[in-house]
């Protein structure tokens, strides 16, 4: 499947139950040929309305974080592990993680990312294991089918604690090291 048939494909998708609440498919947000791809938990109730991942106060302050290491929503790209806004914002059931990978596997399967970078536990424990602990293991490598993987405090968890934001600080400029080990295009700074 090429780009726009999956995107067509995916946004009148009913593999699983939210495709009976949301308002929206969240396909994803940025450039099909990005070198890096953030992947977050699932759309909240400004996503579904809008159509678009990360709106909102978690949305802004995750353009300061890209910002911080000259990234932005062009030269990037934003996916979350499920599409569809899961009721009341409550975590993505593994029968909806499972249904929904599908999609995920496909977009990163056409982007060919070199650098994935998950927001928050739910994205980690999915694409990184099983186990993985976000508030011991953000900001460590992986790699896999030589593509580096880490993970990162999820924006939302930055606002509800300011206080892990030096260790985000940290783990972005981690990032844009490794960006500018691995990644071909020029990002300024
Ligand atoms: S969450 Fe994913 S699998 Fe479920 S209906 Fe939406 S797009 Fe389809």
């Amino acid at each position: 499947m090429e780009w726009n048939e999956l995107r067509e494909a995916c946004l009148s998708c009913e593999r699983c139950a939210l495709s009976e609440t949301r308002t929206n498919v969240v396909f994803g947000a940025g450039s099909a040929d990005a070198e890096i791809m953030f992947i977050g938990e699932g759309p909240g109730e400004q996503e579904d309305k809008k159509g678009e991942p990360f709106v909102g106060r978690a949305g802004k302050l995750l353009d300061e974080m890209l910002a911080i290491i000259d990234l932005d929503r062009t030269n990037i790209y934003i996916a979350n592990m499920v599409k569809c806004r899961p009721p009341r914002n409550r975590d993505p059931l593994t029968i909806e993680k499972d249904a929904c990978m599908v999609w995920l596997r496909e977009q990163t399967r056409l982007i060919r990312p070199k650098i994935i970078v998950c927001l928050g536990r739910i994205a980690a424990v999915s694409i990184i294991r099983e186990d993985f602990k976000i508030s011991q293991e953000h900001g460590q490598w992986t790699q896999r089918d030589g593509v580096w993987i880490t993970a990162l405090y999820h924006p939302a968890a930055l606002l509800r604690d300011p206080r892990r934001r030096p260790e985000t600080f940290d783990d972005l400029k981690a990032i844009q090291r490794k960006i500018r080990e691995v990644c071909d295009h020029t990002y300024k700074g």
